[in-house]
């Protein structure tokens, strides 16, 4: 059974496009079945792919709306993963969902038959604690928040830790925190030291011991139509996300011993 993971943060621009298209790669790279589900209108994780979002006659929206089958709509990429792709269409679901009959399950529905497919199911989030968002948290097994060391950022987290916990407790009671990822991290700046310790000592365990840092080469990637594991695979922040990878691989085969220990 594939693991169905979200990557939100309703913060914009704090690395959750980077962190799930490089993420994908870094896994596949580990021989690891990955799916990519774009679930924002802006469409940077389909560039990020390599997928020309101009050029699309379906996308995520027309599976949202119940147009296409999600096995219609997804392609695979060179950096060795499927991915179902998004443009600006969304903005229909975004708006159009708040009037149909189960509004909150559309994703998951769509995925149902996906699981078995894959290893894991990677969600692009939008900036927004919106439908969108609210049909990957009721479709995911657990929520990725990547996250930025800066003033802000506790604050925000506080209002996305409270609506997991809403959601688990309400539609979706698998619902739960696979980790928080330190991104774009500047360890010569002492805000982002104490930001991380303040995350640390909260979330402890929670937080991965993989750093992402600032590397230019992650932010060049995408206009080469390639994450930056592929691009570039020395820079810092390529080996960041492939042991962020190894990081995810390794806790899961974790949860799977302690689930047969509990069966057995
Ligand atoms: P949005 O909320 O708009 O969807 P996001 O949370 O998905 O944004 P990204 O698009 O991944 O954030 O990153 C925001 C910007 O920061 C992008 O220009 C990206 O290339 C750049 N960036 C992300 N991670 C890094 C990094 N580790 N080092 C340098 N630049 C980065
Ligand atoms: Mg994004």
């Amino acid at each position: 059974m594939g693991k169905i993971v979200a990557l939100a943060n309703q913060k914009g621009g704090v690395g959750k496009t980077t962190t799930c298209v490089n993420l994908a790669a870094a896994l596949a790279a580990e021989r690891q079945l990955v799916l990519l589900i774009d679930l924002d209108p802006q469409g940077n994780a389909t560039v990020g792919c390599g997928v020309n979002p101009y050029k699309l006659d379906a996308t995520v929206n027309d599976v949202l709306l119940e147009r296409k089958l999600i096995t219609d709509v997804m392609q695979s990429v060179p950096a060795g993963f499927d991915v179902v792709p998004s443009n600006s269409d969304l903005t229909e679901s975004e708006v159009g969902l708040l009037s149909l009959p189960l509004r909150e399950h559309r994703l998951l529905k769509s995925l149902s038959q996906q699981r078995g497919r894959y290893d894991y199911i990677l969600i692009d989030c939008p900036p927004a604690l919106n439908m969108l968002t609210v049909n990957a948290l009721v479709a995911a097994d657990s929520v990725l928040i990547p996250m930025q060391c800066e003033y802000y950022a506790l604050e925000g987290l506080t209002a996305l830790l409270g609506t997991v916990e809403k959601i688990s407790k309400t539609a979706n009671r698998r619902l739960h925190v696979e980790g928080i990822l330190r991104t774009m991290f500047d360890p010569r700046t002492s805000l982002a030291n104490q930001v991380s310790d303040q995350l640390l000592e909260h979330f402890k365990d929670k937080v991965y011991s993989t750093v992402i840092p600032r590397n230019v080469r992650l932010a060049e990637a995408p206009s080469h139509g390639l994450p930056g594991v592929i691009y570039d695979k020395t820079a810092s922040g390529s080996v960041a996300y492939i042991s962020l990878a190894k990081e995810l691989i390794e806790k899961r085969s974790q949860e799977l011993v302690k689930r047969e220990a509990i069966v057995s």
